[in-house]
């Protein structure tokens, strides 16, 4: 398990000045790269080589390109030398948890700038919402197979992702028939309201969170069921983009302070806590209150939205700062100050 004082070893190495960010070809990727270009930083794009051809289209945002046979290979001791010959640091996003798989975060030699033992929590279901739980966050009613209940649940089978391997059921009853036997499952109560997934992010630097943007996921096809008659057809809730969002100025102290709570509860699961961005996903109820059924550690796909800035982010920077703008200039700050040992992870 790669530790602080293993980063340090290899940020001693570093040549300061030329450091890059590096990033695997998907989720945000090319946000990721304008925001390290518009920071003057050199950028290092990983590609397999279907992905290749696409990022080629971008090549005035990569100043270098390593290619990997698979997502995995990028663990591999040669990759991973590459790229501190490079004075890389990863930034992981959601493609990164989903393909490269906790084991690899976890050892990867090679400084991040994302908290790896949050994201080994975000890979599991059960731990995930603990930490929800244990930051104060409300969260959905769970249930169990074990006591009866009547309630609208969302079943979430282990393993399942992006809303895929999901059902919506009504009771104990129908819960068990559909699952015939499975047993490592969530049943949460089904949440009614309007869904809401805000952007934070964790500033070492200036010791405190910021609010970058909010988005709706549009989800196929929970969200075209309203145009059709429900009779016999399956909501399922896989994401396919995202819509941009701004929520009422009244609600916007709770969603600061669950983001806060979200970051003192991270300080249990690594040193310092999280840094920089992270998203939590919630329901906002038709009496406003707000439950989050789920929460991501890093950079999510809906910051795609603001390349260029979103409504909140100029209220805090006056300038079109995207979340990926925002992790290089967090990262060009902290190195102004010496500080970048306190922000890599
Ligand atoms: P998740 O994989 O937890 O992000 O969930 C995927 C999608 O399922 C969400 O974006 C929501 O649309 C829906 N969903 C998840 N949990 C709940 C819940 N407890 N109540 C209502 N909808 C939910």
């Amino acid at each position: 398990m790669t530790t602080k004082d293993d980063i340090e070893e290899v940020l001693s190495t570093y040549d300061v000045d030329r450091i890059s960010i590096a990033v695997l070809a998907s989720h945000s990727a090319l946000q990721i790269l304008h925001g390290a270009k518009k920071e003057g930083m050199p950028t290092i794009l990983i590609a397999t080589p279907e992905r290749k051809a696409f990022y080629e289209n971008f090549s005035h945002l990569i100043d270098k390109t390593i290619t990997v046979g698979s997502w995995r290979d990028i663990c591999r001791y040669d990759i991973v030398e590459r790229l501190q010959g490079v004075n890389a640091i990863m930034v992981p996003h959601g493609s990164m948890v989903e393909y490269v798989g906790p084991e690899c975060l976890l050892n990867m030699r090679l400084p991040f700038f994302g908290s790896r033992r949050i994201m080994e929590v975000e890979a599991s279901s059960k731990k995930k919402m603990e930490l929800l739980r244990s930051g104060g966050i409300p969260t959905p009613k769970e249930l169990s197979l074990n006591e009866d209940f009547e309630d609208l649940v969302i079943v979430k089978l282990p393993g399942a992702k992006g809303g895929r391997g999901y059902f919506v059921a009504k009771g104990r009853k129908e819960v068990q028939e559909r699952l015939s036997g499975k047993k490592e499952v969530i049943i949460q109560e089904f949440l009614t309201g309007t869904r809401a997934y805000y952007h934070y992010f964790y500033s070492h630097v200036f010791k405190r969170l910021e609010i970058l943007g909010m988005d709706i996921r549009y989800e196929s096809n929970a969200d075209s069921l309203g145009r059709l008659p429900m009779k016999g057809i399956e909501p399922t809730f896989t994401v396919v983009g995202n819509i941009p969002l701004v929520l009422r100025e009244s609600l916007l102290p709770k969603v600061m302070e669950y983001g806060s709570r979200f970051v003192d509860a991270t300080k249990g699961v690594e040193e310092d806590g999280i840094a920089g961005p992270f998203c939590l996903e919630s329901i906002v109820k038709e009496d406003l209150s707000i439950v989050v059924f789920e929460f991501s550690g890093r950079i999510v796909a809906g910051t795609n939205i603001y390349t260029n800035g979103s409504p909140y982010s100029w209220l805090y920077w006056d300038e079109p700062m995207s979340m990926g703008r925002r992790i290089a200039r967090e990262i060009v700050l902290a190195r102004e100050r010496g500080e970048l040992g306190e922000i890599l992870r």
